[in-house]
């Protein structure tokens, strides 16, 4: 694996303008160069649907290996993301991979969500379980005639069909688990026919590097791509504290208040953290970066124009 990050326009697989035919698991095992993925939330309303419109637009060029929807966590949001995923599927040649959680939703309607994944065209789907209203750490109960966590609903979605499967994985453990924990669901995920991991939001690359130790020694050989996000103002310092589970890094947090004055160089200073995480972890082998793009696409461009320059 090279550490340096070519554009995925480089990829020959995404040059001839048309979906791609293997699935991302497969691209990845054989994959030379990183890959580069975004996610999206469903917009609540036109003008918000107008701006995610803009960001895929500009997105595109940059051939994402991926691009994922988001999924409300009690289900009440699916048309969203479901309309949202029809969008992306008719008006790019993007590789979609749909969120599906498992939370205050019956087996049946999970059934529903996938099979309207499939007619689609989608047949990539990140399974997770979702959180309570609340967080978290508020204590998790299952449907009364659904499911228990993501490794069922990974079993479910293999069951209905002929898909690959994603799942969450937390370099700074799931804030309700354990690190043995969170190692044995991982495990138990795989076992059940997840083929590649995506993270949580996460600063430290030791926290990366000891998650990837604990799985492969455990023998869990999932993939595990790096979520990102920049902070772009100083207010998400404390917020993106809260997303990750764990303190934003004392260097880190004093480079952005150093220049907490003035916006753009908050914003600058957040594109450069984000750059130089993201180098850390291609060279610890990360096979690609997830970016959590809030449906804007300038920072996601900003840091791959930062991570392709030269000089490294
Ligand atoms: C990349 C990414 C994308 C996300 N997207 C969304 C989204 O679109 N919508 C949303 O609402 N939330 C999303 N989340 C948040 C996610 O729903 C929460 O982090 C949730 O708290 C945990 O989900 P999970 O899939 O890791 O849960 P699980 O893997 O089910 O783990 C939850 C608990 O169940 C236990 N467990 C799991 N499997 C087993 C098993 N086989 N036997 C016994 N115990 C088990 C685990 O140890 C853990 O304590 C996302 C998270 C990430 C990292």
């Amino acid at each position: 694996m090279q550490t340096s990050f070519p554009p995925s326009a480089m990829a020959p697989e995404c040059r001839n303008g048309s979906r791609p035919e293997e699935n991302f698991a497969q691209l990845i095992a054989h994959a030379e160069r990183p890959t580069f993925s975004v996610e999206f939330f469903p917009p609540r309303d036109d003008a918000a649907a107008e701006a995610l419109h803009r960001s895929i637009e500009q997105l595109e060029p940059m051939r994402p290996d991926f691009v994922s929807v988001t999924y409300g966590a009690n289900g009440s949001k699916r048309d969203r993301t479901l309309n949202a995923v029809r969008d992306i599927v008719a008006s790019t040649e993007l590789r979609v991979v749909g969120h599906l959680t498992c939370t205050a939703q019956s087996t049946a309607q999970l059934e529903q969500v996938v099979d309207a994944y499939g007619e689609m065209g989608v047949d990539h789907i990140l399974a997770i379980r979702g959180d309570m209203p609340g967080g978290p750490l508020v204590p998790w109960e299952p449907h009364p005639q659904g499911l228990r966590n993501a490794t069922e609903l990974v079993q479910l979605v293999k069951a209905r069909g002929k898909f690959c499967v994603g799942v969450a994985a937390f370099p700074d453990i799931h804030p309700g688990s354990t690190p043995e924990d969170d190692v044995a669901a991982l495990l138990a995920k795989q076992a059940a026919g997840a083929e590649f991991a995506v993270t949580q939001l996460f600063f430290r690359p030791d926290g990366y590097r000891s998650l990837l130790a604990r799985m492969r020694e455990a023998g869990c050989m999932l993939p595990v791509l790096a979520g990102m996000m920049p902070v772009t103002t100083i207010r998400q310092l404390d917020k993106f504290a809260e997303l990750s589970g764990a303190p934003i890094p004392e260097p880190m947090r004093e480079r952005l208040l150093a220049v907490a004055g003035d916006p753009d160089q908050v914003r600058a200073t957040g594109a450069d953290i984000c750059a130089e995480l993201g180098c850390s972890l291609l060279d610890l082998g990360a096979p690609g970066l997830h970016f959590f793009t809030q449906n804007r696409s300038v920072a996601t461009r900003e840091i791959l124009s930062r991570l392709l320059a030269p000089a490294r």
